[in-house]
């Protein structure tokens, strides 16, 4: 066992169909703490770089519309979760990659489906191992989104120009 972070994403199914406050309940009844949280809009260059191991399945093309919110909305919720064994602790509450397989008490088995077409409605992602979360972590969300440090950080100086509030005028 050790102190760990997996990525969780409540897929655009999930949204849809409002079921965020029940996968945010099963997921805290973990006891792990969610460190970042964000609602993304998923561009077909993340969605592919997320699910690139997948790339030479037939299933493919229809995943990343799936993750891109083309069969529902156009967004995901993105959570890390730290704590002891997150990776297992998270998949346990996830269930099986096939919701028709996953134990109803699971959140696939409860909420997922597979439509007509074959594509498998399974509500959530979770990280596979330590390796594929640090690949996760890194690519969905950046270092100051977190309420606290998970791998090393450096400073670069970059020139941008940055989006603020407008300022009412006085
Ligand atoms: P996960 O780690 O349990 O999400 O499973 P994988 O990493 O193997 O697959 C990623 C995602 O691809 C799954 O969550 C499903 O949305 C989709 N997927 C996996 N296997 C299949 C399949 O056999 N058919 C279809 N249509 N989608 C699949
Ligand atoms: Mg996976």
């Amino acid at each position: 066992m050790s102190v760990q972070q997996t990525l969780v994403l409540i897929k655009p199914d999930g949204i849809a169909k409002s079921l965020t406050g029940n996968i945010l309940t099963e997921l805290s009844d973990t006891g792990l703490i969610l460190v970042g949280a964000k609602i993304v809009q998923v561009t077909r260059e993340l969605a592919e770089e997320h699910y690139q191991h997948l790339s030479e399945e037939k299933f493919f093309d229809e995943l990343i519309r799936y993750i891109m919110g083309e069969f529902h909305v156009k967004r995901v919720l993105a959570l890390i979760y730290h704590g002891e064994n997150a990776i297992a602790k998270v998949r346990d509450v996830v269930g099986a990659t096939n919701p028709e397989q996953a134990h109803p008490s699971t959140i696939r088995g409860k909420f997922g489906r597979i439509t007509t077409k074959g594509v498998f409605e399974n509500v959530v992602h979770a990280s596979e191992s330590e390796k594929e979360a640090e690949r996760e972590i890194k690519l969905w969300f950046r270092p100051g989104e977190l309420i606290q440090t998970i791998y090393p950080v450096e400073s670069r100086q970059v020139a941008k120009t940055e989006i603020f509030w407008k300022q009412e005028k006085k």
